[in-house]
């Protein structure tokens, strides 16, 4: 399991020091998707910037398997989330230079694999979201759902253990959103990946094992939900 322990993080503009994590303890399962949800600020895309290794919290420890993340050297923490974590940013963060299929490709060669094998899994997972057809454009010719679709291919090309998803249908129409529910589902299910999702989207959140609602940088409450249920609708072609 992912486990936050005790987490607090402020941030400091000028001479105002706002703390964002409060002393936040979490801890996630593989198998499972949890959905994070919460009020706009309360710092849940910072939670998962602090579990994924692209920040380190302030105080508290991040334990990934025996590891402590917030004891390890900045070489070993980029090579954790290199070779451990896939991120779909609430920003999509795209490269203006890449095309859809390049995008999908970076992070594939980063983690060592071959061309022909970083390929195949680029195409399958740009079909997977629908995206065959589009895979030769740049995010400038692409729309924000598209965007937002390139960025979930390129977190599951992946095969993260850890998968973080923050917002990751909030550009989307319904069959889309829906269509990248099931798949974190399925990454969490099939692949056995730990999926930590922030959304408020019904369609996830009924999609989800488990939902965790945050509140000033704090676990509000925690639910188990027993009664997720089966795929209805099939993937876009
Ligand atoms: P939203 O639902 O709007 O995405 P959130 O819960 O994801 O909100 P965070 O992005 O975690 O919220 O931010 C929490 C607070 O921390 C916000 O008030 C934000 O302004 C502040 N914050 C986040 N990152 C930084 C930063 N790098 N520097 C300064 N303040 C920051
Ligand atoms: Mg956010």
């Amino acid at each position: 399991p992912l486990a936050a322990v005790g987490l607090h993080k402020s941030f400091t503009t000028g001479r105002i020091e706002t703390p964002v994590l409060r002393g936040l303890s979490l801890a996630i399962e593989p198998g499972e998707l949890t959905l994070v949800v919460g009020p706009s600020g309360c710092g849940k895309s910072t939670l998962l910037a602090a579990l994924g290794g692209l920040m380190r919290p302030d105080a508290g420890r991040i334990l990934a398997g025996d590891r402590d993340l917030t004891q390890l050297s900045d070489r070993a923490l980029d090579r954790f989330r290199l070779e451990s974590c896939g991120f779909v940013f609430q920003g999509f963060n795209l490269f203006p230079a890449l095309n859809a299929l390049e995008q999908v490709m970076l992070p594939l060669g980063h983690a060592g694999l071959d061309r022909q094998e970083a390929l195949s899994r680029a195409v399958d997972c740009l079909q997977r979201v629908g995206l065959a057809e589009r895979s030769h454009l740049r995010p400038m010719e692409l729309s924000g759902g598209e965007k937002q679709r390139v960025a979930v291919a390129r977190a599951l090309a992946k095969r993260p253990a850890l998968l973080f998803a923050d917002e990751p249908t909030s550009a989307l129409d319904k069959r889309n959103g829906h269509a990248v529910g099931e798949l974190l589902r399925a990454c969490a299910h099939e692949d056995g990946a730990t999926v930590l999702c922030v959304s408020h989207d019904p369609r996830l959140i009924d999609l989800a094992d488990r939902v965790v609602a945050m509140e000033d940088g704090l676990i509000q409450s925690d639910t188990i939900r027993v009664d997720a249920p089966p795929s209805q609708e099939g993937l876009p072609s």
